[in-house]
């Protein structure tokens, strides 16, 4: 068999998803498939290059075993609750147990209308399946938990978006599920709540086994959520990383990085730093992430309280305690992630971390380059590399002693190496692998997706890419693209 499929979200009640094929399209290519990741997953490779496996990865061929449904889920989008959203363009075409035993959802994301498409048509542009795949598998290799792309093809169709006709593509994406802080939502604004209570059991047994053998499963649901959240996005700022729709639909209970929409990597530091061309108010910015997380996880606890107890206020209490590790959590990994990249011991002061924050804001310097310069002072080359950096010395000189001062000399190298990329995928990297494509030249995505696969290792080829954009490159809005 092609593809041996394990199904066990269609087994939940009719009321969580629509059955829905995929659309079919009139010329399917394969424009990049993943091949470590399809034989992680035991599938066939040969078999996915075939004229089969291309049609799959398309929407033309639903392979045996595969189940294509559409997924429900509801989500405060910009802090405004909207009781139905649900997969408007893609396709869960079933779930697949890897080697290790642990269970992946297989999605087509671009895959035509659903039942929950309201006024889209279901489809995907070219640049945004490119930019996900660049981006979801560019985070997994810096070690942040993420779906992950296992393929993208175009469709031979064009897609009409406001600025204009664009080439169409399906993207394929790999996920430890596709449930959202939005799915519970789903449940709680219907008021149904053995639809809820079913949706946690499912995720309990799923993602958090270790909860159902604690006293209270959906309190401890609760803590393991918001641990793995606090472990996310303190991973996310360290790497300067905006996910820029923090909408409780685009968080995923597993923990996992999800929705690339107008995500970006900063190039110069600043905290209030905002990409995203429908973020008018700056709610995500980089900064403030922290706290939506913690807003979008109250949301998620209000879903539960019913299941805490029958009680009211007593339910309230449970919820607010299962939550409250939250900010501590948070603050003790961003901390710690922050020390690391400076090579600072775990006790020393906080100081130096925020001084160093304060010195890059200050002085609009690029995030990436500004911790990877100082690595190769570590390294023992001379302070000077970091100078072309700097506006204005006096303040970096003040700080950069104090950082000599109090550095770990032991393991410095070695912990800022690990901490640092050289390479990130960078905004306007992303935009002229886009553009390339739209014009039918593959290669500078190709060549991106290559450069982004060992980011934490020196390589003379791949130097290009570690620099920031020119002014004239400068992106300065992303966009959705759907
Ligand atoms: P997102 O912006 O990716 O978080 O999507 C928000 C909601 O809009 C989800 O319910 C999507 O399925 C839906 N959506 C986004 N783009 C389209 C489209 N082109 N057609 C149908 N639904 C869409
Ligand atoms: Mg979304």
């Amino acid at each position: 068999m092609s593809i041996k499929f394990n199904n066990t979200y269609a087994r939940l009640p009719e009321r969580f998803f629509a059955k829905q094929n995929p659309a079919r399209v009139p010329e399917a290519t394969l424009i990049r498939l993943n091949r470590s990741l399809a034989e992680r997953l035991s599938i066939d490779v040969d078999w996915l290059e075939s004229k089969d496996g291309i049609g799959m990865l398309a929407g033309n061929l639903v392979p045996e075993g595969a189940e294509p449904i559409a997924q429900a889920y509801a989500g405060h989008q910009f802090g405004g609750f909207v009781p139905q959203l649900g997969d408007g363009r893609a396709v869960l075409m079933g779930e697949i147990i890897d080697a290790r035993g642990s269970r992946y959802d297989l999605q087509l994301k671009g895959s035509g209308r659903t039942p929950f498409s309201r006024g889209g048509d279901g489809k995907s542009a070219l640049g945004p399946v490119l930019r996900e795949y660049i981006v979801s598998e560019a985070m997994a290799v810096l070690g942040v938990p993420t779906t992950r792309a296992l393929a993208a093809v175009s469709t031979g169709e064009s897609v009409y978006r406001p600025e204009g006709s664009i080439p169409g593509g399906v993207f394929t994406r790999v996920a430890s599920s596709h449930i959202r802080v939005g799915t519970f939502q789903y449940f709680y604004a219907r008021n149904d709540i053995d639809g809820v209570r079913a949706l946690a059991d499912y995720v309990i047994a799923r993602h958090y086994p270790e909860a159902a053998a604690t006293s209270n499963p959906y309190a401890a649901l609760i803590a393991s959520v918001a641990d793995s959240q606090a472990d996310l996005i303190a991973q996310w700022m360290s790497l300067g990383f905006i996910h820029g729709v923090m909408n409780t639909d685009n968080m995923a209970v597993s923990g996992e990085t999800i929705d690339y929409g107008p995500c970006a990597f900063m190039d110069a530091f600043h905290p209030q730093c905002v990409f995203s061309s429908i973020d008018k108010g700056a709610r995500y910015a980089w900064g403030n992430q922290p706290d939506i997380g913690y807003w979008n996880l109250a949301r998620f606890t209000e879903t539960l309280l019913p299941l805490l107890s029958e009680d009211t206020d007593k339910a309230t209490k449970m919820g607010e305690a299962a939550l409250s590790g939250y900010p501590d959590r948070f603050s003790s990994q961003y901390i710690a992630r922050f020390r690391a990249k400076l090579g600072l011991p775990p006790e020393s002061p906080i100081s130096v971390v925020q001084g160093c924050l304060d010195l890059l804001s200050a002085q609009k310097i690029d995030f990436t380059l500004f911790f990877r310069h100082l690595t190769l002072v570590a390294s023992g080359e001379r302070s000077e590399v970091i100078s072309t950096l700097i506006a204005e010395s006096e303040s970096f000189e003040k700080w950069f002693s104090q950082w000599r001062d109090e550095a770990d000399t032991d393991s410095l190298l070695v912990r800022m190496q690990a901490a640092n990329p050289i390479l990130i995928p960078r905004n306007h990297r992303i935009e002229q692998a886009v553009q390339a494509a739209y014009h039918g030249d593959y290669a500078p995505f190709h060549l991106l997706v290559d450069a982004l696969a060992a980011p934490y290792e020196e390589r003379s080829e791949f130097a290009a890419f570690e620099s920031p954009p020119k002014p004239e490159e400068i992106v300065h809005e992303t966009f959705c693209g759907t």
